[in-house]
């Protein structure tokens, strides 16, 4: 089964409630991830989103990470028990993906009986497998991160590089994964299969990581009592990679049905594609696979690390090419079609432009590559720019006749053009889409049962009545670009070709 399957649980999301401010901070690669992703302003839908307009199965999941000490001495910090805190927390991401019109298909909460009981099904898997044994530990740990840190990556007086803040020495006994175990075969696995770490560049990341020695890692917690507890030593709680990246997994889960690993394997794991944020690569590209590896249970096709939104992309979407096509077609035509879409285009080559520009955005969606699909479906709309001005309809309205006729053919055209960039871009802005396509005369549910093939030219229909003209968007500034296609932009850099990232126009 071909599963499009993304979401990434932060733990450090669940810190703190100031969530609506940190928002600025760290955040669009997070909204990135998981959900339908959008741009323009609000989130950036990824390519998932594409796929599904391709009726391919695509769970869009995300959640909150509730474990571990932090979160529990915040609880306590605000003066609660940690459920009572984590139902706060993760209210409040519902509530900000709400305001922010992301939809996800799964909410998983690690404190949920359903994901526990994967979880306590996967390390029994694991532990039959011989890769968990118990040490015991002692080193610098960063209790804001949750880890032990090598002492060559601190900073002076042992503080942690991220929090800036001095490690403490702590020596516990835990029990620890057998990631060693797992370097021959992860190497075969990247050597036999490249397109399991993408994009390439990331690939060599990885590799590199292998190359240079895999250690055994901590998973279990002696001194942490919000956790779940290990299965076979109730004295110690699971650490972060056996508890949240069990999420993935536990999120195929359906409400109220009986819990368990193999119960949600069966709801078709693994994912074709597993989209993750860079820096989480390690986790997601070794620890991950070596894990899967030992419970016997099937790898993701690839591992598709994207950048952050570091890059800012400037599209302008100055919005008149509708509004001046339905005035026009109101003043003259009585906003009604007079002509179907593909007889208004006969032996017309603008449509054949289009439609190879419509392709190209599918490529560039299916390579992940979303600012370049984005930039395609753009194209489409100036190359309507230049078609309505080269005809001047206007102009052919007065003359009557002949001309008139072909003016109302040009609207048509024009039309067609914009119910085909409203399907291409729905996957980045869909509330945008849906305002295009109402304007268009379609309903709601129509735009909703859209699917890519609907890019075909020939959707409008003679005698389609048009809504009331009126602007479908304002200028939007501040438009970002993921690493994803910050690698499309430095291509573009290194073929001499200056990136028009900063004037993505188009007038609708
Ligand atoms: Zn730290």
């Amino acid at each position: 089964m071909l599963r499009w399957f993304c979401g990434h649980i932060r733990r450090d999301r669940i810190r703190n409630e100031d969530i609506r401010d940190r928002i600025e901070v760290a955040p669009m690669e997070e909204k990135l991830v998981q959900h339908r992703l959008r741009w323009f302003g609000h989130v950036q839908r990824r390519s998932p989103e594409a796929s599904r307009l391709l009726e391919k199965k695509v769970l869009f999941i995300t959640g909150t990470d509730e474990h571990g000490e932090k979160i529990a001495t915040s609880a306590e910090a605000s003066g609660r028990n940690p459920k009572e805190h984590c139902d706060t927390v993760s209210t409040s991401y519902k509530m900000l993906w709400a305001d922010l019109d992301i939809e996800y298909d799964k909410f998983i909460r690690t404190t949920d009986h359903k994901h526990e009981a994967v979880v306590n099904d996967f390390y029994s898997r694991v532990l039959d497998s011989g890769d968990i044994y118990r040490a015991d530990y002692e080193g610098l740990y960063c209790v804001s991160c949750e880890e032990y840190k090598d002492e060559k990556e601190l900073l002076e007086n042992n503080c942690c590089p991220v929090h800036l803040k001095p490690c403490v020495p702590r020596k516990e006994d835990n029990y620890f994964f057998a990631l060693s175990k797992y370097q021959h075969k992860l190497e075969e696995l990247l050597t036999r299969n490249p397109d399991f770490v993408r994009p390439s560049h990331r690939l060599n990341e990885v590799q590199g990581w292998i190359k240079s020695g895999l250690r055994d890692f901590s998973i279990s917690r002696a001194s942490v009592e919000w956790g779940i507890p290990v299965p076979n030593d109730t004295k110690q709680t699971i650490y972060v990679w056996f508890d949240a990246l069990l999420g993935y997994i536990s999120a195929l889960l359906d409400d109220g049905e009986k819990a368990g690993l193999q119960q949600a394997i069966d709801h078709g794991w693994p994912a074709s594609l597993h989209l993750i944020g860079k820096d989480i690569l390690r986790f997601h590209a070794v620890y991950w696979p070596a894990m899967l590896m030992s419970a016997g249970l099937s790898l993701p096709d690839s591992v598709f690390g994207h950048g952050f939104l570091t890059k800012v992309i400037l599209l302008i979407l100055k919005g008149n090419l509708l509004n001046r096509t339905l005035g026009l077609l109101k003043k003259n035509c009585n906003s009604t079609l007079a002509f179907d879409s593909i007889a208004a285009a006969d032996a017309v080559s603008f449509r054949e432009n289009v439609e190879n520009l419509v392709d190209k955005a599918m490529q560039h969606y299916a390579n992940l590559l979303l600012s370049s699909a984005c930039e395609t479906v753009l194209e489409i709309g100036n190359l309507g720019n230049l078609y309505i001005d080269e005809k001047a309809p206007w102009s052919c309205f007065k003359q009557g006749g002949d001309s008139a006729e072909k003016a109302a053919k040009d609207l048509v055209i024009i039309l067609e053009t914009m119910r085909i960039i409203a399907i291409a871009l729905s996957p980045i802005t869909p509330s945008l889409s849906l305002r295009i396509y109402t304007q268009l005369g379609f309903a709601e549910d129509q735009f909703k049962g859209l699917r890519w093939e609907d890019t075909k030219w020939g959707g409008l229909k003679a005698g389609q009545v048009m809504a009331e003209p009126k602007p479908v968007f304002a200028r939007i500034e501040n438009e970002t670009v993921t690493g994803a296609e910050a690698e499309a932009g430095s291509k573009a850099a290194k073929g001499g070709k200056k990136r028009t990232r900063s004037k993505g126009l188009v007038e609708a």
